[in-house]
């Protein structure tokens, strides 16, 4: 079968036997893939250095009987910085497990890599505030596969003004009158003005903001309980990164 040619970066790698490795790829050229390495763990391995979880390369990849097989691979970034932090290391975690809950395939993939390749770039090279990183990460996410939140009228009435909750169930503000929702929460126009500005931005753009704390606190609450509300299942890895960054 035709080789494919991709770039991708790897989510996951689940060590297989002595020598080999699974790794997990969201890819620019055919979606989320798995594909097996072999031979990765030997230290003289030419596929060891664009194996790396959260690095992202050039592979070459086989289709098989279950999985694709790496044949060539080659690294052209890898995000270095996260792995001197725990702290970083748990964020890049949760957004690859995120990411990978979706199954994106090949057209999703294409949007979602270059805001998975700046978050990760944010993450391991700037001391930009992490719970910001996540909040603009998961909104974006929602927004390219299809679950944008509505953030400029109220979801039950549609009135314009004075849209002071936010409802993940309702999928986006509610207004005062309409407010009795079980799981609105309170969202100032602060924190409502920054979430548009993530929707709408650019990619490049998308994160560039300051927010106090108390903001990214009801931004995360939006953008965490509607990504909890499209799984309808936790993450193991969102229940650890609360646990680092003692939030639980
Ligand atoms: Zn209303």
């Amino acid at each position: 079968m035709e080789l494919i040619k991709t770039d991708g970066v790897i989510l996951k790698r689940t060590y297989v036997g002595e020598k080999d490795a699974i790794i997990k790829i969201l890819t620019s050229g055919a979606g989320l893939v798995s594909a097996s390495v072999k031979g990765v763990k030997n230290m003289k391995s030419k596929l060891a250095a664009g194996s790396q979880v959260f690095g992202y390369s050039d592979f070459v990849l086989r289709p098989g009987k279950e999985l694709f097989v790496v044949t060539q691979s080659a690294q052209k970034e890898g995000f270095f910085g996260l792995s001197s932090n725990i702290e970083r290391l748990s964020f890049a975690s949760y957004f690859a497990e995120l990411t990978a809950a979706f199954h994106p395939g090949a057209e999703d993939a294409k949007a979602i890599l270059p805001l998975l390749l700046n978050t990760l770039y944010l993450l391991s090279n700037s001391s930009k505030n992490m719970e910001l990183i996540k909040c603009v990460f998961e909104l974006r996410l929602l927004c390219y596969l299809g679950f944008a939140p509505e953030l400029d009228a109220c979801t039950v009435c549609g009135d314009t003004e004075k849209l002071c909750f936010f409802s993940p169930s309702a999928g986006g503000t509610v207004c005062r009158g309409c407010g009795a929702l079980a799981d609105a929460c309170i969202i100032t126009e602060n924190t409502l003005a920054a979430m548009r500005y993530a929707q709408n931005s650019d990619d490049k753009k998308a994160f560039s903001f300051a927010l106090s704390k108390s903001a990214i606190d009801e931004f995360a609450q939006c953008t965490e309980k509607m990504c909890e509300q499209v799984f309808s299942r936790p993450l193991p890895s969102l229940a650890y990164l609360k646990q680092i960054t003692g939030k639980l």
